[in-house]
């Protein structure tokens, strides 16, 4: 089957839409909403300081990586090993993606409500 020349055209210029659609599509929402993600985590990022929890593990061998005191206050999960967490400037600790996502929407300390300062 030949393909006339101008469908041939045709479906050139329907491909160029196509992608022109794609990269318009791309920079209206796909970048300014990963920008904005960004600039939102750069903020929330300063109010507290992360680390990664390590469960001391017993001395006798028994491996039990749930088994742990230190309680997230937000979820009211349990620290578990190698799990990231976040603390705040009064030295209260929570799940690193539990305190963001509260910093997201409240300046403040989810056990006594005092106000949250960003570290320096
Ligand atoms: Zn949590
Ligand atoms: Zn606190």
């Amino acid at each position: 089957m030949v393909v006339s020349r101008t469908q041939k055209n045709l479906n050139i210029v329907l491909c160029l839409i196509e992608n022109l659609n794609a990269n318009v599509a791309d920079n209206l929402y796909g970048q300014s909403e990963a920008y904005m993600e960004e600039r939102e985590d750069e903020d929330i990022l300063r109010y507290f300081n992360k680390r990664i929890h390590h469960v001391v593990f017993p001395k006798d061998g028994v491996k039990n990586p749930t088994n742990t005191k230190e309680i997230c206050s937000i979820c009211l999960g349990k620290f578990k090993h190698e799990e990231t967490i976040g603390k705040i400037g009064c030295e209260h600790e929570y799940h690193a993606c539990c305190i963001r996502k509260w910093l997201l929407r409240k300046k403040n300390c989810p056990i006594w409500r005092a106000s949250v300062s960003p570290f320096p």
